[in-house]
């Protein structure tokens, strides 16, 4: 019977890759040239926010390298991983997923950040998504940190602590603003509502793309106020170029 079902929904609306466009045999499913525009990240990158080094060797035989900006105004969090590069290509996949009711993106998406940070994962006590405001929530439907961490949480066994951390104001869009902008935007943003859920915790932060860090790390601040042990963060995409910082 499921499978008649999923037939006539193909029929209905024929799966196709979000990027190219064109006929896939499954819905969730990438076209072969959608699959090789994708840039997955991988070392050598800065350790403490996952920023691929330039070419391989940059970062000499030692792997606890970080990039410049790191080491100029380190982030409040403990370390930062995305297995893919937000750029023109993953945007489609992004803003699909994001504001395009494609949630059936998501298991595949928590395979791939699963991959990233086996061993933050193995240590985690749980997974905090960033919270949406409720107003956006209303109208956008759904929380698409929270159906990341939810997936990741049901592959990996971490639990996920969804109304720990909430967010007091709607904050404007961050799109296309500056670092200092973006940073004044989410200034007192978020709230732990249970600190007994986040004291003496290993957390693992959840969003979908990394831009300037400004988000993460108001939502850190927080965490570790409360007595988080420590607050590392896992996202879908993050920016590589300054010129992609645009979401
Ligand atoms: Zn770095």
């Amino acid at each position: 019977m499921d499978g008649i079902w999923s037939g006539l929904a193909d029929l209905i609306w024929p799966p196709v890759c979000p990027l190219t466009g064109t006929r896939v045999s499954g819905h969730g499913l990438l076209s072969e040239p959608g699959w090789s525009a994708l840039t997955f990240l991988d070392a050598p990158c800065c350790h403490v926010c996952g920023l691929p080094f330039a070419y391989p060797g940059a970062s000499g035989s030692d792997s606890l390298h970080a990039c410049a900006p790191c080491l100029a105004r380190p982030p409040l969090h403990d370390g930062a991983r995305a297995p893919l590069a937000y750029d023109d290509h993953s945007r489609g996949l992004v803003l699909g997923f994001k504001h395009g009711g494609r949630p059936e993106w998501v298991d595949r998406f928590a395979a791939w950040m699963a991959m990233c940070a086996p061993d933050w994962l193995a240590e985690a006590d749980a997974l905090v998504p960033v919270p949406l405001h409720w107003r956006r929530l209303w109208s956008r439907r759904y929380n698409q940190s929270l159906l990341l961490a939810r997936a990741l949480g049901q592959r990996t066994g971490v639990p996920v602590e969804a109304d720990s951390l909430l967010r007091r104001k709607p904050t404007p869009s961050q799109a296309g603003q500056s670092a200092g902008a973006r940073r004044r935007n989410v200034a007192g943003a978020f709230f732990v509502a249970r600190p007994e859920s986040v004291r003496d915790r290993q957390l693992i932060l959840i969003d979908d793309v990394l831009t300037t860090g400004a988000t993460a790390n108001a939502c850190a601040r927080q965490l570790k106020r409360a007595g988080a042990k420590s607050v590392y963060l896992m996202t879908l995409c993050r920016v590589v170029r300054t010129s992609d910082a645009t979401i």
